[in-house]
């Protein structure tokens, strides 16, 4: 049997029919309302290779050496047109196609998708299950098959099995077709509460095929169930559009929601309880609460997915507030939001501002509570004495204290503002921190233990906080209930190191606002010139490659703005080979950003080489951004720049940093110049608005990006923008701010990237605002 039907499958078919397919078996075995449909296991893409005698040459075609992009290139060509151009044996064919028949009579819109079977490959959706088709007709079938195979050999499939030590040819393919349905209307269920695991059930409702709810292109309505008693509290959202069949095409398009229906509650309590009683089943089936993708056409309610919720606490409490979040290893949450070093510290467990002195103060830059023994960092020596929990205290971090710093469980700086090194990497850890205090290191004493407050910004005395829980930092940052705001604006994440892409990722935010290239290259610790010098070009452009890659790999296919180097001079002059870099009177307005990559293309063009190889790689979420540009002439450059390298900047989304004054009055001028995106980086935009130093601890009180000055330039650049269709965002410490959020809302910012701890506020402000927003219309 070349297929098997769903209601044939169980769970424990994985190996036959991946991961997706075994789902949708199970459902349909169980009894639940799944659309009907069957599966071409992964056995029969194996004879089909084989019977064919294409499987050695395909096998052979995609062992080559995966850093050279041109063979890989070529592999995947090759083993896709193998694939492809192979022709279907009869009575394959005949098996195939006289299944569709019996799902809509020869006349069904069929979803076409690709369930991979390399059950242990740490992230299965490399292994080419991406490949999706949907409203297939019986014309197009078996193409859309062999396409769903081919997808096995993309050139991202085969590089990240390389890379993961996977053998290609221990990896099948089976492939779901499933009838679709036209939805009138859908969304999604959690079939208890997603973050306490309450006999809450929560619905979201809107017009039309789920995607739109899905994708967050629509504010759904939103029903809260008291599963014991059914009480219900429904709010009802304005929703503008809607996703549905073409009759013409076929395609899935969006279209208006009629006006009498906008404001109309999309589901019926008849509904609800056809919902909630489906919800029920599903929960008993798998005795776990669900998350579950549903529609409704003729009366009729359809499942359409369902898998664990997965924010739900292990013991059912409260998932822990963000702002307390710190690494397991490092230290132990008191379930209040403050945590406590591994070792050497107690506490009365209720009131994390403690009782003991407080020794120093500062700006407190990333939030948590935790207690340890200080070790007061002067050179690189003394980074060997840190150990776990231990309390880094020193003058400012640097990219080669990094390593460190995880392993610390709090940093206290003397020096440095709410946007240096210390507190944007710490943020990204989850450590809590200190900066700016001017005397720690002077003050405290190596091996004290202290209690550090990074919410209020104060070290006290002695140890203050209770072991109590360990928590993951990962898990601390997932969205709670509802799981993910659907929010008109997008609210996205800001990375500046790699290993934080996870715990990015994990916010439910909508891509990366800004990701540092420069922190991947200070964490080589030599300068790129010398690390040319001394491992080659091809060298240097793999590590970026490589550091891009891990973030856009956690994000795909969410979009990753990648910001082109951005170091200043006194950065660069801390690593080997600093040596030779111009020792400026003010780094700060001298060669950095793109004014640098301008007068130096040969060495930009190793980042845009990167940028090519990673479209090259399928990385079609990657965005440029270019930082410090101040007028329309510094775009037309690069874009020239850009053609030479060989990216398209038609075909990619490309954008620029308004950080100076001069950029916020000269956006006019880069729209024109065929930027996608502007967005706004209010660390430099306010220290040059306001001529505020930004690492400068006596003036960081002036730091004021809120100040009228800086929010009329804003105000400003997005009104322009949305006249030139050009995006706007921010991805400066700013947009973490709830007041700033407000403003950008209110004056039409298309998304704002916050922390990673801030985003999941963010997102319910932003939430917040675009309803008060709809309401004030209608009122
Ligand atoms: C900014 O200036 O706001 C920004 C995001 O860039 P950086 O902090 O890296 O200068
Ligand atoms: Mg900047």
């Amino acid at each position: 049997m070349a297929v098997l039907w769903l209601d044939e499958i169980s769970a424990g078919d994985l190996e036959t029919v991946g991961g997706k397919g075994a789902s949708l078996g199970e459902l349909t075995g169980a009894g639940l309302p799944v659309p009907p449909g069957f599966v071409v296991t992964a056995g029969t893409y194996r004879s089909f290779i084989e019977e064919a005698e294409i499987d050695e040459e395909l096998f052979a075609a995609v062992d080559v050496d995966v850093d050279d992009s041109a063979a890989l290139a070529d592999a995947a060509d090759r083993a896709q047109e193998l694939i492809l151009e192979t022709p279907f044996p009869d009575e394959l064919q005949t098996e195939i196609l006289e299944s569709y028949h019996e799902v809509g009579n020869g006349e069904a819109f069929v979803a076409v998708r690709s369930s991979a079977t390399a059950e242990d490959l740490p992230d299965a959706s490399f292994a080419g299950q991406q490949e999706t088709f949907l409203n297939v007709t019986e014309e197009a079938l078996l193409d859309r098959v062999r396409e769903c195979w081919a997808s096995l050999f993309t050139q991202r499939a085969i590089y990240y099995r390389q890379e993961q030590g996977f053998d290609h040819s221990a990896v099948n393919i089976a492939v779901v077709v499933q009838q679709m349905v036209d939805a009138e209307k859908s969304g999604v269920m959690f079939t208890s509460h997603p973050s306490t695991g309450d006999a809450t059930m929560i619905i979201e409702a809107a017009w039309g095929l789920g995607e739109a709810v899905v994708s967050g292109a629509v504010s759904p309505d939103n029903y809260v169930i008291d599963r014991d008693d059914r009480s219900m509290d429904v709010t009802i959202a304005e929703k503008k559009v809607m996703h549905e069949k073409d009759e013409a095409t076929g395609q899935t398009i969006e279209r208006e929601v009629p006006e009498d229906k906008r404001t109309q509650r999309v589901v019926s309590d008849n509904e609800i309880d056809a919902l909630m009683d489906l919800g029920e089943r599903v929960e008993d089936h798998y005795g776990e609460p669900q998350d579950v993708e549903w529609a409704i056409v003729d009366g009729d309610v359809y499942m359409l997915q369902s898998r664990p919720i997965t924010t739900i606490d292990e013991d059912g409490s409260d998932v822990a507030d963000p702002t307390g979040s710190v690494d397991a290893a490092k230290g132990l949450t008191d379930g209040s939001g403050s945590v406590q070093a591994a070792e050497g510290g107690s506490t009365d467990g209720t009131d994390s501002s403690g009782t003991g002195d407080v020794l120093v103060d500062g700006l407190g830059s990333s939030p948590g509570t935790v207690s340890g023994p200080a070790r007061i960092v002067i050179k690189l020596d003394d980074l060997d004495k840190v150990s776990e929990g231990d309390i880094i205290v020193t003058e400012m971090t640097m990219p080669d204290m990094v390593p460190a710093m995880k392993r610390a469980s709090g940093i206290i700086t003397d020096e440095g503002g709410m946007t240096s090194h210390a507190a944007i990497v710490s943020r990204e850890l989850g450590v809590p921190a200190i900066v700016g205090t001017t005397n720690a290191t002077t003050t405290l004493e190596d091996g004290q233990v202290v209690t550090l407050d990074g919410d209020k910004g104060a070290v006290l005395e002695g140890s203050e906080v209770e072991p109590d829980e360990e928590t993951e930092p990962v898990e601390e940052v997932r969205p709670q209930s509802p799981v993910k705001p659907m929010t008109a604006t997008e609210v996205k994440v800001n990375v500046s190191i790699p290993e934080a892409a996870e715990r990015a990722a994990a916010t439910g935010a909508d891509g990366v606002g800004l990701l540092r290239m420069e922190h991947m290259i200070l964490s080589l610790n030599q300068t790129p010139a010398k690390f040319i010098a001394e491992n080659g070009e091809d060298a240097y452009i793999t590590e970026l490659v490589e550091g891009i890659r891990g973030v856009a790999d956690e994000f795909y296919p969410r979009p990753v703005r990648v910001r082109t180097l951005d170091a200043p001079t006194d950065e660069f002059r801390q690593l080997e080979g600093g040596e030779d870099e111009p020792d400026e009177h003010n780094p700060m307005l001298g060669y950095r950003g793109i004014r640098r990559s301008l007068d130096r293309p040969d060495v930009f063009a190793h980042e845009l080489e990167a940028f090519r190889r990673l479209y090259e790689l399928g990385y079609d979420n990657v965005e440029i951004m270019l930082p410090l540009v101040n007028d329309a002439e510094d775009i037309y450059q690069t874009k020239e720049l850009m053609k030479e390298a060989g990216i398209d900047p038609q075909r990619r989304r490309w954008g620029a940093m308004i950080e100076t004054p001069a950029a916020a009055l000269s956006v006019e001028g880069m729209a024109e110049a065929g930027i996608d995106f502007a967005s706004f980086g209010t660390n430099d935009l306010t220290q040059y608005t306001l001529a505020v130093d930004r690492n400068n601890e006596h003036v960081a009180d002036r730091f004021d990006e809120l100040h009228p000055a800086i929010l009329r330039l804003i105000s400003n650049v997005i009104e322009t923008c949305r006249e030139h269709d050009v995006d706007t965002s921010i991805c400066g410490q700013a947009g973490s701010k709830p007041e700033m959020a407000r403003f950008l809302v209110n004056e039409g910012i298309s998304s704002i990237s916050a922390n990673i701890d801030a985003v999941r506020d963010v997102q319910h402000e932003v939430k917040r605002v675009e309803q008060k927003l709809l309401l004030d219309s209608v009122r």
